[in-house]
């Protein structure tokens, strides 16, 4: 039976944005579907700007050895739901019990979002994750179930699954619990080098992936010069207010001693200089700004600076305090 036809409703109602995908409500398979929790997967597909959705038609029509539907709604790269599903879908398999989850159909208790990811060397985006949240906190206020149901496949498999990778499962259901208790949620996003549409830089910045302490594929490096040739980042900030900015940098002893990081707040630019030869291969803070909401360029990374060394530009995260 198509048991959630309100899913569509309370995902907009919670700000997801939604498409539908055909008859989804009455695409489903036969047998029991009464969910009790949610559930995260990862497609194993490689999702981009330009191709968000790889695995949607898979996910639709199913697999020559497993049919489909195979999820209640799959998790675009932008974070856009794609709604396949109004009732029991092949998403979870056996349950072997995870949290207030019991041990049984998984099928039966879940429902399922694949979040399209390859899962290997690809991370779920930003996006994808605070929709992610946004969508569980909703529909586990509907089925009137506390975040402890939510979960991740690799939790409930019997078969060794081990999506969504690259999620600590354990801040995703603290991340729910917040967005249910009445708090909007911490807003946060990444935007890395290679984050498409979202990383500006000339041609002087070289391409690196030499040191392990880089986020993701590879960094971009350049020699100081005292020229204006910065690396921008562009965040689609989503209200004016207070924001605390991380920075990820690979450290070396041959990196900047004073490597700027350029701000642009709703009271003109702050600069704040980082020592990249120590501190690397983690989220570093350098202070909280008033930022105004818009996409647009919000911290750069500068070639300007009496420091020695080569300038590295990895990746910044935004998060609303
Ligand atoms: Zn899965």
């Amino acid at each position: 039976m198509p048991n959630v036809p309100w899913l569509l409703d309370v995902l907009r109602g919670a700000g997801v944005t939604c498409v539908t995908e055909g008859d989804w409500v009455n695409r489903y398979r036969p047998g029991s579907f009464d969910p009790i929790g949610v559930l995260w997967h990862h497609t194993a597909a490689t999702s981009s700007a330009s191709n968000p959705h790889p695995a949607l038609n898979v996910c639709i029509n199913g697999r020559p050895d497993l049919t489909g539907p195979l999820c209640q709604a799959l998790v675009d790269y932008n974070g856009v739901f794609h709604l396949i599903s109004a009732g029991r879908a092949n998403h979870a398999g056996a349950s072997r019990g995870s949290g207030p989850i019991p041990a049984g159909d998984g099928n039966t208790l879940m429902i399922g979002w694949e979040i399209d990811y390859n899962g290997v060397n690809q991370q779920m985006t930003s996006a994808q994750y605070n929709a992610s949240i946004a969508a569980t906190a909703a529909v586990l206020t509907r089925l009137g179930r506390n975040s402890t149901y939510a979960r991740g496949h690799r939790e409930t498999s019997t078969t060794g699954k081990i999506d969504p990778s690259f999620i600590d499962l354990d801040v995703m259901r603290a991340d729910v619990a917040a967005r249910m208790s009445g708090g909007g949620g911490t807003w946060s996003s990444i935007v890395d080098n290679t984050t498409s549409g979202r990383f500006t830089a000339s041609a002087n910045w070289g391409t690196s992936s030499y040191s392990t302490q880089r986020y993701g594929t590879d960094y971009r490096f350049a020699d100081p010069v005292a020229a204006s040739d910065p690396a921008w980042y562009k965040f689609a900030v989503p209200t004016a207010g207070a924001y605390r900015v991380d920075v990820w940098y690979a450290a070396n002893a041959g990196y900047n001693s004073a490597a700027p990081y350029i701000v642009a707040t709703t009271s003109g630019n702050q600069t704040v200089n980082v020592d990249q030869r120590t501190g690397g291969g983690a989220w570093r803070s350098i202070g909280t700004f008033n930022l105004p909401a818009g996409d647009a360029n919000r911290v750069a990374v500068s070639r300007w600076t009496n420091g020695t060394g080569l300038v590295i530009a990895d990746a910044v995260r935004l998060t609303r305090l």
